[in-house]
């Protein structure tokens, strides 16, 4: 564990230190035994002008060092990860809630864009054309935007800032992140983590806070780009205020991820994908499956243990070794969870098993020994149909909704007519399915007998329609094209330039 950083004031970090401030602050909870764990500072805008101000001065030279030098920075960084990984998963389990083999998932995540990111001397190598004309050359290179801000959520504290502040680094940018305020400390981690590599002050600062903080960020003139990930109406928002003020914006939304179950499918893999995919993490991931499309006469075969599964899903705090679901993120989630289960049963979904009510005794759901988490048990609907609110809305809880459909073609009709397209799964043991799937299915990411299709570092993650406002996807080579722009040199030499001014459009010669 690195020294000092279990203070109880979750601070700032600009200028390669950590900052406090006078202002705002906010309780941070332990969803497991529902206590406040700490406090974090929320930033005025004054708070982000310094941040900006640090980065903006930091700028010329970490983008004048050389690529492989600032890849040995990062190399560096990816051992302090590696080294202190359990440390910083267990930070997370402890503001987050999730499991801590969970959280140990989501840092190795993380620390595979940062493997990603090392290799940025071969990612930002240029074209050269020799000739384009007599005696003139034609390249082109890819040069850092300045200063580049990413506003993160709560259910991935390491991993989705990964996405972003590795490569825009890497590439010479200078980075600000804005993460969430529900569980702000891993930022803080890195941040120390990444100072001990030798990044020079200033070339990553975080700002800790809410809306103020991202208005702020939004409407800083010396911020050039803003990477966001987290829900739709916000992503929608970010995207357009921010290109409005001239940013380069990747915005990424919220998710309703679709797993279609072809009779043809092993049904016991269909059901421990489901289990995990819906109910780990307690559901709050952007990549959780949240609709069962049971196809034929496999909703029938698969609902009995489908149903019993989630009875005896073992909820527990995330600290214990037998934990598969941990609490949710804070109360405002768990009431909000609860009033949909409450409007899917008043809806006329068939409730199987209701998370409220713990399966056995019926009495409301708790955890022993920790009576004021934020617990809530895994929830089953069937015989949910595409009108219900349930269907409609991103609930990020633990509650899968089943829904019956008599074969494949209806099936991809109703994957393709919901809005939010982030992820998406097919099982099956057809190739040909398999395969007209893969073509049709209207979705960023799909998984062919694979629940969380969460693509690798070079790869590029993100989903269609309004699971991703902007044109790249976040992570890969899309990442490296986002944290960079263009710039074509044409050259000749005086030697082999012809003597008289010409007035049509130059061609090749
Ligand atoms: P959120 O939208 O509430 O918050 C995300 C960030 O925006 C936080 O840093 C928060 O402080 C800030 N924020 C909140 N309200 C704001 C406002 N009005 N104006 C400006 N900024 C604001 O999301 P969350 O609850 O932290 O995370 C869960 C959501 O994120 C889910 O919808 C989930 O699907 C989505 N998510 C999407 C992806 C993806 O890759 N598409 C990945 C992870 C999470």
């Amino acid at each position: 564990m690195i020294a000092g950083l279990m203070t109880e004031l979750i601070q700032h970090w600009i200028g390669g230190r950590a900052v406090g401030t006078a202002g705002a602050r906010q309780d941070v909870f332990n969803p497991a035994t529902g206590q406040v764990a700490r406090q974090v500072l929320l930033a005025s805008a004054a708070d982000v002008a310094s941040a900006v101000g640090s980065a903006r001065e930091a700028f010329p030279a970490w983008a004048n060092t050389p690529p492989v030098r600032r890849a040995r920075v990062l190399t560096r960084f990816l051992a302090r990860l590696n080294e202190e990984r359990d440390a910083l998963a267990g930070l997370i389990t402890s503001e987050h809630g999730k499991v801590f083999s969970d959280a140990q998932g989501e840092v190795t995540r993380g620390i595979e864009i940062v493997e990603f990111a090392c290799g940025i001397p071969q990612l930002l190598k240029g074209d050269f054309t020799d000739q384009v004309s007599t005696g003139i050359d034609n390249w082109t290179l890819r040069q850092p935007l300045g200063v580049v801000a990413g506003v993160t959520p709560f259910n991935f504290p390491c991993m989705v800032p990964c996405w972003m502040f590795p490569i825009a680094i890497a590439c010479g940018n200078t980075f600000v992140l804005k993460p969430s305020e529900r569980d702000p400390s891993a930022a803080l981690f890195m941040a120390r983590l990444l100072t001990e590599a030798g990044l020079p002050a200033g070339a990553f600062n975080v700002v800790q806070g809410d809306k103020t903080a991202v208005d702020a960020l939004l409407e800083h003139p010396d911020v050039k780009a803003v990477s966001f990930v987290g829900s739709t109406p916000i992503a929608q928002s970010i995207y357009q205020r921010g290109a409005q003020a001239g940013k380069r914006v990747q915005a990424l939304g919220g998710a309703k991820n679709h797993m279609v179950v072809m009779p043809d499918a092993d049904l016991e893999q269909a059901v421990d994908a489901l289990i995990g995919a819906a109910y780990g993490s307690a559901g709050e991931r952007c990549m959780a499956i949240s609709v069962a499309v049971l196809v034929g006469d496999s909703a029938d075969r698969i609902m009995p243990a489908l149903a019993a599964r989630v009875r005896q899903l073992r909820v527990a705090n995330g600290m214990e070794r037998d934990a598969q679901m941990g609490p949710v993120i804070n109360r405002a989630a768990l009431e909000r969870i609860r009033g949909y289960i409450e409007d899917g049963a008043a809806s006329g979904a068939q409730l199987l098993v209701d998370g409220r009510r713990d399966p056995s005794s019926g009495a409301a759901f708790t955890v022993a020994g920790h009576e004021d988490g934020f617990w809530l048990g895994g929830t089953l609907f069937d015989h949910v149909t595409p009108k219900m609110r349930i269907y409609r809305e991103e609930i990020f809880g633990p509650v899968l909704a089943c829904v019956r459909v008599p074969d494949f073609a209806a099936a991809v009709e109703l994957v393709n007519a919901h809005p939010l397209a982030n992820g998406v799964a097919c099982y099956t043991r057809d190739g040909h399915v398999a395969r007209e799937f893969g073509r049709r299915i209207e979705v960023g990411m799909v998984g062919i007998n694979i629940p969380i299709p969460v693509p690798m570092a070079w790869h590029g993650f993100g989903g269609w329609k309004s699971s991703l406002f902007g044109d790249t996807h976040a992570y890969g080579e899309e990442g490296v094209r986002f944290y960079t722009r263009q710039k074509s040199i044409m050259q000749r030499w005086p030697e082999s330039t012809g003597k008289g001014a010409e007035f049509a459009m130059p061609t090749a010669k």
